[in-house]
């Protein structure tokens, strides 16, 4: 069963005795079987956190690489379209199918972005020990179950321990975890990963609410429903106040 997932998923790394802090501690995020996802480092070798198995190839494609993968998706856009009963000669969807496909690859331009570029410079030394917060980050994603979107807030919070970072990198690490095929429980985890692994801080935590087309849209829920996931590292999960003083401040 799932032989196809075994084939094509990126396998966990053989643990070598250094493992980062969350192969090591004894957490709930140790309780769940091993998932490339959140296992591997946030940053790897390379930089890339958590790519896709083909991001290397979009990265390093030639501008015609690029323009043939973009037709290669429109011709399947085309077929999807048929399939459905439309016709795909007829005006309003003539140039759909290469929209379509450029809109795609936007929507999960996530895969190519480097962790070490969205970051850069902006880890300052500073001895600030007081939580930080930045609330509100507006994100987009799709849901990998259903490809659709769901959209919604990200509220991040820390507290360094020497070191701070800038604050737009937040939400530019909201943004390169958001535009992958994702599901919200996921990307909440690998933004606090992320902020955990880049910073070291005595705690992160960070807070989702969205809402998902696959739900709002099939009637499975009522309009308007709202998901809300969070995972807190550090001290906010050891420290009881700390947590609550987190979520007092993100109302
Ligand atoms: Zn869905």
């Amino acid at each position: 069963m799932d032989d196809h997932k075994t084939l094509t998923q990126p396998q966990p790394q053989k643990r070598t005795g250094h493992e980062p802090f969350y192969k090591r501690l004894d957490t709930p995020l140790n309780t769940r079987p091993a998932s490339p996802y959140t296992l591997n480092p946030p940053i790897d070798n390379d930089g890339l956190s958590w790519p896709s198995l083909g991001a290397r190839n979009r990265l390093e494609a030639t501008p015609e690489e690029a323009e043939a993968r973009e037709k290669r998706i429109a011709s399947a856009v085309k077929t999807i379209l048929t399939e459905l009963g439309e016709d795909v000669e007829r005006e309003g969807l003539l140039e759909t199918p290469e929209r379509y496909a450029r809109a795609m690859l936007f929507f999960t331009k996530g895969y190519e972005d480097n962790i070490k570029d969205v970051i850069k410079r902006a880890v300052f030394e500073e001895d600030h020990d007081e939580m930080v917060i930045v609330k509100d980050i507006d994100v987009y994603s799709l849901c990998e179950h259903h490809l659709v979107p769901f959209f919604g807030k990200v509220h991040i919070g820390y507290i360094p321990n020497k070191k701070v970072l800038g604050l737009s990198k937040l939400a530019r690490l909201a943004e390169m975890y958001s535009r992958r095929f994702q599901v919200q429980e996921r990307l909440t985890k690998q933004i606090a990963m992320a902020v955990y692994e880049i910073l070291k801080p005595r705690g992160v935590a960070v807070v989702m609410e969205a809402t998902h087309m696959c739900m709002v849209s099939r009637g499975v829920q009522k309009v308007g429903a709202t998901t809300t996931t969070s995972c807190m590292l550090g001290c906010f999960r050891s420290q009881q106040k700390t947590r609550d003083e987190f979520l007092t401040l993100i109302k």
